[in-house]
C-alpha cells in the first residue's frame, strides 16, 4: 500500500538525497518543495521586488497569483527539475544569490498558503516523498511516515560547499557557512509555521552517517 513519507529538516541536510533516492527505490513521486519557495524568490529578483536592498513585499503579493510553477522530468537525470513560466530554472534557483533571498520570501504568510496548496494537491496520490521544512507539520500533518533529519552545521555547511563548488561556483566556505546559520535561524523564527519537528516524526542526525548507512536504515523503517 502506497503512503505518503514527509521528510523534513534544517538547511542543508542531505533531505533531498535521501529522498530522491528514497523515490526512485519504492517508485515515488519526489516533490522538492524547496525548490518550488527557491523559484518564487527568483521571480520576484527578476522583477527587482527582492533584492540585498530592497524587499516590496506589497509588489511581491501583487504579483504572486501569476507566478506559474511546474515540474518536468529530466529525462536525463530522471530527476524533476523545477520550470518557472516555462523556463527550466533548476540551475539557477541554487545559486548564492537565491539562497541569501529565499527565507525572507518563504515567510511570507500569503507565499506559503500558495505553495503549501500546490504541495498538497500534488500529493493528493500517495506514494509521495516530499522534502521541506514543513511537510509533517502543515502539507500533510497524517502523512504515514515522518523523518526529521538533523546534522551538526559544520557538516551541513561543507556539504552544502562542496556542492556548490561542484557546479563552479565562487564561493568561500565562510559565507556558505553564514548562509546556513541564516536561513536555520529565519525558517526557526518565521511567524507562519516555522521549522520545528512534528511530534510524530523520527529523528536522524546524519552528522556521522554516509549516504548508503542512511538510506539503509530509513528504507528499513519504510518497509517495517
Ligand atoms: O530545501 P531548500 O534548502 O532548498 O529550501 C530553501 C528555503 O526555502 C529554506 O531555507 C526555507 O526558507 C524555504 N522553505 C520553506 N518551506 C519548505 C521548503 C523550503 O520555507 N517546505
Amino acid at each position: 500500500k502506497k503512503i505518503t513519507i514527509a521528510i523534513d529538516g534544517h538547511s542543508s541536510t542531505g533531505k533531498s538525497t535521501v529522498a530522491k533516492r528514497l523515490a526512485k527505490e519504492l517508485g515515488y513521486v519526489y516533490v522538492d518543495t524547496g525548490a518550488m519557495y527557491r523559484a518564487v524568490t527568483l521571480y520576484m529578483m527578476r522583477k527587482v521586488f527582492v533584492s540585498k536592498d530592497n524587499f516590496n513585499k506589497e509588489a511581491i503579493l501583487r504579483h504572486l497569483p501569476f507566478v506559474d510553477l511546474e515540474f518536468k522530468l529530466n529525462e536525463e537525470t530522471g530527476n524533476a527539475d523545477m520550470y518557472m513560466e516555462g523556463e527550466n530554472v533548476e540551475n539557477e534557483i541554487r545559486y548564492m544569490e537565491v539562497s541569501e533571498q529565499v527565507s525572507r520570501v518563504s515567510a511570507i504568510p500569503e507565499v506559503r498558503k500558495k505553495l503549501v496548496e500546490e504541495q498538497q494537491e500534488m500529493g493528493k496520490e500517495k506514494g509521495v516523498v516530499m522534502d521541506g521544512r514543513d511537510i509533517g507539520t502543515v502539507v500533510f500533518p497524517d502523512a504515514e511516515l515522518k523523518i526529521f533529519m538533523t546534522a551538526s552545521t559544520e557538516k551541513r555547511a561543507q556539504r552544502r560547499y562542496d556542492e556548490l563548488k561542484e557546479r563552479g561556483e565562487d564561493v568561500s566556505y565562510e559565507e556558505v557557512e553564514k548562509n546556513v546559520k541564516k536561513r536555520d535561524y529565519l525558517d526557526s523564527t518565521r511567524e507562519d509555521s516555522p521549522l520545528v519537528k512534528a511530534e510524530d516524526a523520527i529523528e536522524f542526525d546524519n552528522s556521522n552517517m554516509d549516504l548508503e548507512e542512511q538510506f539503509d536504515k530509513i528504507l528499513k523503517i519504510v518497509k517495517d
